[in-house]
């Protein structure tokens, strides 16, 4: 709708910039345009003037022309300008490059004041998984949106093997973003492809992974990013548990000399079939086969842990699990979370993330671990289902009810996000209330 309107409206502007004697340069060069851009207006046109198309469309333009020129004459008389005038008037407004004003003002469509004020003074840092759709530099403002003190980013395409290499001018500006906003890469936790199995005893599929894997570190390299979150892998059943441990093992230790900077971070998973990484000992197996220890980690993901039979929902069992976790990995391997409920039940083994609150893990499970000290200083990062359209809107309330847990509101207004949220979203809204 938006689009259509601009559209149109550029139409107008380009109507009323055309003299008389550039009427028909100006047709054959934007005649393609115009058909493309502006259906509404064709599809009157044609009603109108059917046969020699051409001429009357060029007459109705001088009209419209002279027509609003009359009506703007500043003397207030309405006399029609000379054609040597309009076309004089033309070359002026040409100068004035009226459409890179209409650009210029796309691009500050997005302002400050949109952006939700995020919390000082915390230790715990919540953000959500943002889209790179555009560039990756726009992960930032989508966290800004939303009030996020930390983001996940995927590094490209996560479902396919090949990506086309990252913009330098992108690069530049994700970094500067960064800075400017104060996103340390410490609360940044890229998250990696997919497709990427660096268990897999197939020796030509895990190499393929193992480049694809190397890549993304490269990509977190070039955007300063410190850290890197990947699914362990599987056995894909032809092989033993250990013997797919020791592939992942020495993926790490080759990308780790590789690489110079960034933390491979493991995280446990929900556990069906020959999936490494559900039980809290398989993910220390894998550290204790890693000769940096300084460069890797662990990401707890709750919906994952629960349904691998972790259970968080009371004080209790969140205690005996964090003990667990503690005894088997330790805590100075804690690089991050994945806060997500769960749609399924206790040990179910399915990974089906559901909203804070609303599934089988509870209210309690965030409040406790929204006041838990060990928690403190890492990336918190919401992986919730969102609906079609409101995906900000969305994240923005469980950011503001995870803050709200540990007694510190979020000072987020709505305002911040309803700003973000298509014509199209308020038109439905709209229909919606109305009905
Ligand atoms: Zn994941
Ligand atoms: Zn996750």
């Amino acid at each position: 709708m938006l689009s259509l309107r601009r559209s149109e409206r550029l139409c107008e502007i380009r109507k009323e910039e055309s003299p008389n004697k550039n009427v028909k340069k100006e047709e054959k060069k934007e005649g393609k345009e115009r058909e493309e851009t502006c259906s509404t207006n064709k599809k009157r046109k044609r009603k109108d003037i059917k046969p020699n198309k051409k001429d009357k469309e060029v007459k109705r333009t001088k009209e419209n022309y002279t027509k609003k020129k009359a009506a703007k004459s500043e003397d207030g008389e309405t006399k029609v300008l000379s054609v040597f005038n309009q076309r004089i008037l033309y070359y002026l407004k040409l100068e004035n490059k009226p459409e890179r004003v209409e650009k210029k003002s796309r691009k500050t469509k997005i302002t400050q004041d949109m952006f939700a004020k995020r919390l000082s003074n915390i230790t715990k840092y919540v953000g959500a998984h943002v889209s790179i759709s555009g560039g990756v530099q726009n992960a930032i403002t989508n966290s800004l949106f939303i009030g996020g003190n930390a983001f996940a980013v995927f590094l490209r395409n996560q479902r396919r093997w090949t990506a086309p290499p990252l913009d330098p001018k992108n690069i530049e500006a994700f970094r500067e973003n960064c800075l400017q906003h104060n996103y340390a890469s410490k609360f940044i936790l890229p998250h990696g492809s997919y497709l990427i199995n660096l268990g897999n005893p197939d020796q030509e599929k895990r190499e393929k992974s193992y480049q694809a894997f190397l890549e993304d570190l490269r990509r977190c390299e070039l955007l300063g990013l410190t850290l890197y979150n990947f699914h362990p892998g599987s056995t894909v059943g032809n092989c033993t548990k250990e013997q797919s441990i020791q592939h992942i093992a020495n993926c790490i230790n080759r990308a780790l000399k590789e690489t110079s900077n960034v933390t491979c971070v493991i995280e446990n998973m929900a556990g069906s079939g020959n999936i490494i990484g559900s039980r809290f000992e398989e993910l220390a197996d894998i550290i204790s086969r890693v000769d940096d220890k300084n460069r890797v980690g662990v990401c707890i993901d709750t919906c994952h842990a629960f349904a691998a039979g972790y259970d968080l929902r009371t004080n209790k069992a969140y205690e005996e699990t964090m003990q667990e976790f503690s005894r088997h990995i330790g805590f100075q391997y804690l690089r991050g979370m994945h806060l997500n409920d769960s749609e399924t039940e206790l040990g179910s083994l399915r990974d089906r993330h559901a909203n804070i609150g609303k599934g089988h893990i509870g209210l309690e499970a965030f409040r406790l671990i929204m006041n838990d000290d060990r928690l403190n200083e890492i990336p918190l990062i919401l992986e919730t289902p969102i609906g079609p359209d409101d995906e900000l809107s969305d994240y923005h309330k469980e950011i503001e009810l995870l803050y709200g847990l540990i007694g510190k509101k979020s000072p987020i207004t709505t305002n911040c996000v309803k700003t973000h949220i298509t014509e199209k979203n308020k038109a439905k809204r709209k229909s919606k209330k109305s009905k």
